[in-house]
């Protein structure tokens, strides 16, 4: 437990974590030493802590907070909604206005053949869905071996069961296992896996692997492809230029269903509202959560495809749902949120000014000596920690960008390690003052790091 905190609070409620809470994604022996560092309040794209420090927050949570912490209106909207209606299901026949009204709000802004959505709770309860709706399609299509779902190494979709297989996450599938009919194919992860072909011919030898499985599995077996139009939890992956031309390529050429993970991208990350309009990619179905009510409050869904659901109709009852399917109170501050980024124009300004700034401010970091790469797009990016810029060497123990990590928490700034590789994803309200905030205090934590890893 850690002795040297101020507040006796922060030591109290250490206590409480160690006695009683199970944490997601962390080490528990490491949690038993340290004791979690207890986040109290937020604004802006700001956090503080118990003890008082102020911590710039270039992760927006977990990709999502996308308007910003503190906007009351977020608060005045889930409050009314559970004095109008605070619970409802959206089973066995029954709806209500708020869930009405976003599935309208969504459709208008999805691509233009995809209108209807079913909505979860989260964004792994979403790729949930799509497993067992992709199968469900195929078999009122009256193909149902067509079952294998194709998703991608180092892909994340969630930690559900389906969540996790559909992920390419090793370290995941070694806890608990996999469910059968999933498989995947390499990642366009040129910097880290690209060797000696050039960032093209690795982005189209990456696409001709979706071809390969195909015909390894045999068509009349494949029910559908999963990808992030953007890698996220994988490290900020972005694909080579070839790469979603060719995969557009193959999917029209084989009867297989594609769906884009938007959890990370949807709600404007790319600065379109959604990373597949950035990549012109066309998809059978879109999970989305995170950004939908800026992680205001959990929300999750699965955007599906006029074609797609058409042959739901023909098919009758779909067994399947979520008591939370829905919430009026969810879907109240969804469409606050939405009003809100469309009424203040936030994409707007990430596309011409804000996301133009921090990629130009980030790459600047590229003369760094730890640096081997700076990539980005949108109100995203990625630091790639080396020991040799040059050759792509990279340090022989692990843990560089864990020490980055603990750098970047010490002097007010969160910054995500992804094995070596450093992540950014602010809150898409980020002023241009803030980027050179974020700019500075990155520099300083690779310096601090660049420090210790020297000797
Ligand atoms: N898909 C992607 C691309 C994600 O990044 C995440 C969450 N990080 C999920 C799915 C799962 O969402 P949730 O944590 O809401 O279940």
């Amino acid at each position: 437990m850690n002795k040297t905190v101020h507040n006796p609070k922060t030591l109290e409620w250490q206590v409480l974590s160690d006695k009683h809470h199970l944490a997601p994604f962390s080490d528990y022996k490491q949690l038993k030493q340290t004791g979690p560092r207890i986040i109290t309040r937020a604004d802006g794209v700001y956090l503080w802590d118990s003890e008082g420090n102020k911590i710039l927050d270039a992760m927006a949570g977990l990709w999502c907070v996308a308007i910003g912490y503190g906007r009351d209106e977020l608060a005045k909207a889930a409050s009314h909604q559970m004095n109008v209606l605070p619970y409802y299901n959206t089973f066995f026949m029954t709806a209500h206005p708020p869930v009405l009204e976003l599935a309208k709000v969504i459709a208008e802004l999805a691509p233009a053949h995809m209108n209807h959505v079913f909505f979860t709770g989260s964004g792994s309860e979403a790729n949930d869905t799509m497993v067992r709706m992709v199968r469900h399609y195929w078999a009122v299509k009256g193909q149902p071996e067509k079952k294998v779902i194709i998703g991608r190494l180092n892909g994340y979709h969630g930690s559900t069961v389906a969540g996790a297989s559909l992920g390419g996450m090793k370290a995941m599938h070694d806890q608990g296992g996999m469910i059968p009919d999933i498989v995947h194919i390499a990642q366009p992860y040129w910097f880290g896996e690209g060797g000696d072909m050039s960032p093209d011919e690795f982005g189209t030898w990456a696409a001709d692997q979706l071809e390969k499985k195909i015909l390894e599995i045999g068509i009349d077996n494949v029910a559908a492809f999963v990808a992030e139009p953007i890698q996220g939890a994988g490290g900020v992956i972005i694909a080579p230029d070839t790469y979603w031309p060719r995969i557009r390529e193959i999917l029209a050429k084989y009867d297989i269903l594609f769906t884009a993970d938007e959890v990370v991208c949807g709600f404007g990350r790319t600065g379109e509202w959604f990373g597949s309009d950035y990549y012109g990619i066309s998809p059978d179905f879109m999970t989305i959560a995170k950004g939908l009510t800026s992680g205001y409050i959990p929300m999750g869904g699965l955007i599906v495809s006029d074609k797609v659901a058409e042959v739901l109709n023909e098919g009758g009852d779909f067994y399947h749902g979520f008591t939370y399917s829905g919430h009026p109170v969810s879907a109240a501050v969804a469409l606050e949120n939405i009003r809100i980024i469309r009424e203040e124009k936030i994409l707007e300004r990430v596309r011409e000014e804000t996301a133009p700034y921090l990629q130009k401010r980030l790459r600047e970091l590229e003369d760094h000596p730890l640096v081997g790469e700076i990539r980005g797009l949108g109100m995203l990016g990625a630091i790639e920690l080396v020991k040799n810029k040059h050759t792509r060497e990279r340090f022989e123990s692990n843990g560089v960008g864990m020490i980055c990590r603990n750098h970047c928490f010490n002097n007010g700034l969160i910054m995500r390690a992804v094995g070596e590789t450093m992540v950014i994803a602010p809150p898409l309200v980020i002023s241009k003052s803030e980027i050179d905030e974020l700019i500075a205090k990155a520099r300083l934590c690779l310096d601090l790091t660049y420090e210790e890893v020297l000797v």
